[in-house]
């Protein structure tokens, strides 16, 4: 450590640990092309990871996908998932005559609400 100036150093940038001795992982290069932009993305995962295949593209954020000899892993995506709507998990918890018959008990409050109100005015004018 005497031998190093810390002058100029931004500490947490840079580490002054010493690389020597330190076995490196294997690591592997792989290449993922951008389905919207075209262009590589290359990244490095250690040898024994499973490789994604996809990746977001680091140009413009798309899918990028795995390339595999002259062109791309065929990427499977039945397995992804659509997002629900509202109406979706609605029906998950009520049927749909379940939810007829809430309407019409909805409605009938309302109208004998609206019914009451009209009597009020009614009253009101009259008085
Ligand atoms: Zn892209």
């Amino acid at each position: 450590m005497a031998d190093r100036s810390l002058r100029g150093i931004r500490l947490g940038a840079q580490s002054l640990q010493s690389e020597e001795g330190v076995i490196f992982h294997e690591r592997a290069q792989y290449t993922y092309a951008c389905t919207t932009c075209h262009r590589d993305s290359t990244l490095t995962f250690a040898a024994d990871a499973e490789i994604p295949d996809t990746w977001e593209c680091r140009t413009c954020g798309a899918e990028a996908v795995l390339r595999k000899g002259e062109g791309t892993v065929t990427v499977d995506h039945s397995g992804d998932k659509i997002p629900r709507t509202h109406w979706d998990m609605l029906l998950e918890r009520r049927s749909v005559p379940e939810l007829e018959e809430l309407l019409e008990e909805r409605l009938a409050y309302v109208r004998a609400r609206r019914g009451a109100g009209d009597d009020v005015t009614k009253e009101k004018l009259s008085a």
